[in-house]
């Protein structure tokens, strides 16, 4: 009898040592003590020992008993405390750390420089009119004084849709739907996305512009003169120095280039500039009369001055930016710093 407590002691022990889960040691706690248990029906047998050996058997099935349910009832109270640690650990809620903040985004800078030229016409007058990105290309050339013919296509590249449909390459298109709804006169502006398959340093397949155009009676270089000086001091500064040089367009005569003294150097010359002092800026001219014709307007009592700019050039101008297309690859921490 004393032999097989001790046994059971031995194989309760093993048991425990091994036993990791909650389930595991209440398992072993019926097993071996429950009301069924190993220990239970050993005990039984102690009816039929001396009573010599009773008292001493009693005692050692008590200290068995005892010192089981002492060791089960630690390792419980050691995975209830564990689990509540690591309940708590999980979910823990720092207190001191500061809240999460919402970030803001902001305006990107070619629409920022857009708006900006937009305010400035329109304190001159000027409406702003946008028009389709994908267009007829009558719209595109025809109308334009660019026949398919025109040697102009060539400069001007084109993503085609189909034989007569095409991303427009400009805005100008939208000056020739304007004027075939309207008579003159007519002062608008019309900013927009345009299209040609050029990718490098100072080009992007799709970039931004601005057009200009002005129709009225009395109309001379002198009023595009002026209207392109106001602008461009506005845009770069009240003593910003420009000129003009002679260029060609197929839709106005005459036509020029527009410089302004460069804004890195100050005119004494970089890599920005060339080391001439000037940078290009923007293509304007008066309206070519077979243009006119084209809206049914009547040539011998209107005139007009047409212009044209990109956005993205003068973003770059206005910022310090060397690389075109830095405005296109979404890069967080160039556009956070406008
Ligand atoms: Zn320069």
């Amino acid at each position: 009898m004393k032999e097989a407590l001790e046994d059971l002691r031995r194989k309760a022990d093993d048991e425990i040592r091994s036993a990791k889960t909650g389930e595991e040691f209440i398992s072993i706690k019926t097993r071996y003590l429950g009301r069924k248990g190993l220990l239970t029906s050993l005990l039984r047998g102690l009816k039929d020992v001396t009573p010599e050996e009773k008292p001493v058997l009693g005692k050692l099935s008590n200290d068995i008993k005892k010192s089981l349910l002492e060791k089960i009832e630690k390792a419980l109270e050691d995975i209830t405390s564990s689990e509540k640690h690591s309940s708590l650990s999980k979910d823990r809620i720092d207190v001191t750390l500061p809240g999460r903040g919402v970030r803001c985004g902001k305006i990107h800078p070619v629409t920022r420089v857009e708006r900006e030229i937009c305010d400035i016409f329109s304190t001159l007058g000027f409406s702003v009119v946008e028009g389709p990105e994908v267009e007829l290309t009558y719209y595109n050339f025809e109308a334009l004084n660019i026949p398919g013919d025109h040697p102009a296509r060539d400069i001007h590249d084109t993503f085609y849709v189909t034989d007569n449909v095409a991303l427009r390459t400009h805005t100008s298109p939208v000056q020739i739907r304007t004027m075939e709804k309207q008579s003159p006169p007519v002062r608008i502006i019309s900013p927009g996305k345009v299209y040609r398959p050029d990718s490098d340093i100072s080009h992007t397949p799709m970039f931004h512009q601005v057009e200009g155009l002005l129709v009225d009676e009395n109309i001379t270089f002198g009023n595009l003169k002026g209207t392109l000086t106001f602008f461009l001091r506005q845009m770069f500064g009240s003593g910003t120095l420009l000129r003009f040089r002679p260029s060609f367009f197929p839709f106005t005569e005459p036509s020029a280039e527009v410089d302004i003294q460069c804004v890195m150097c100050r005119g004494a010359g970089c890599r920005v500039c060339g080391h001439s002092g000037w940078i290009e800026i923007l293509g304007c001219g008066m309206v070519d009369p077979e243009v006119f014709k084209t809206v049914n307007y009547d040539t011998e009592k209107i005139s007009g001055f047409a212009f044209g700019l990109g956005v993205e050039r003068i973003a770059m101008l206005k910022y310090g930016i060397s690389d075109i297309r830095l405005f296109f690859e979404n890069d967080r921490k160039f556009l956070e710093q406008f």
